[in-house]
């Protein structure tokens, strides 16, 4: 086993997926020098941080946080397009657990009840083969000892979306594809909601008006990379 295992990679050798790098025994995904210069936020620490701002007047969150800053010439992107169109989902999970050993530090996020991952459509789902998010969320879990659910927030079907609703609604677009199925299951909940990347935070947005409408739900966001810092 031993030895196939060493002969793939020295045919196949696995490279960090920021850098391309190839990677120790003891690297997962992504090397330990770019590990040390992950463009950090460190959002997390304060309350009122710019990212906040992002749903001021749209939803209302208890806490928002990302892990690294996002531009368009660092490896962030790199990981990110690894993450969902290259494969790497166990990247999603090595940085939420880098991330989540940090929150877990923050009362304001280790108090959540649970954490829920934003869900793919069946069809990208499909193709893809993994939801890139629940990868995010199995790291966060492990670090933060909070469980994460799937199933709860889910997906309408596309093609059900686009028959059967007008076009305005498609024309309205994000705020009708999230659906909430089972929600009693986490009735009551501080809920972290987690995400690839925010960006202008429409989807955010849309689920957290889905969760709200389970008794006694309260969601903060928290994502691998955001876009306004
Ligand atoms: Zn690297």
């Amino acid at each position: 086993m031993k030895l196939a295992k060493n002969l793939l990679s020295f045919f196949y050798p696995r490279m960090c997926v920021a850098c391309g790098d190839a990677l120790q025994q003891n690297e997962t995904s992504i090397c330990i020098e770019c590990m040390l210069h992950l463009p950090e936020t460190g959002c997390h620490k304060e309350r009122d941080n710019p990212l906040r701002s992002v749903f001021d007047g749209r939803a209302r969150v208890e806490e928002v946080a990302a892990l690294m800053s996002y531009s368009k010439d660092n490896k962030v992107q790199k990981i990110l397009h690894g993450l969902k169109y290259g494969g790497q989902k166990e990247v999603g999970e090595v940085l939420g657990e880098y991330y989540g050993k940090q929150l877990a530090a923050e009362e304001r996020f280790s108090q959540a009840g649970c954490i829920v991952p934003v869900p793919l459509h069946r069809r990208k789902l499909r193709k893809r083969g993994y939801n890139q998010s629940e990868w995010i969320a199995r790291g966060l879990s492990k670090a933060m000892h909070i469980p994460y659910v799937t199933g709860v927030l889910v997906r309408e079907d596309y093609t059900e979306t686009q028959t059967k609703k007008s076009r305005y609604a498609r024309w309205m677009n994000v705020k009708e594809v999230f659906a909430v199925k089972n929600g009693e299951k986490i009735a009551g909940l501080h809920v972290i909601l987690c995400d690839d990347v925010l960006t202008t935070g429409a989807t955010a947005e849309a689920a957290i008006h889905k969760l709200e409408e389970i008794p006694g739900v309260k969601v903060s966001v928290v994502t691998l990379a955001a876009v306004v810092y």
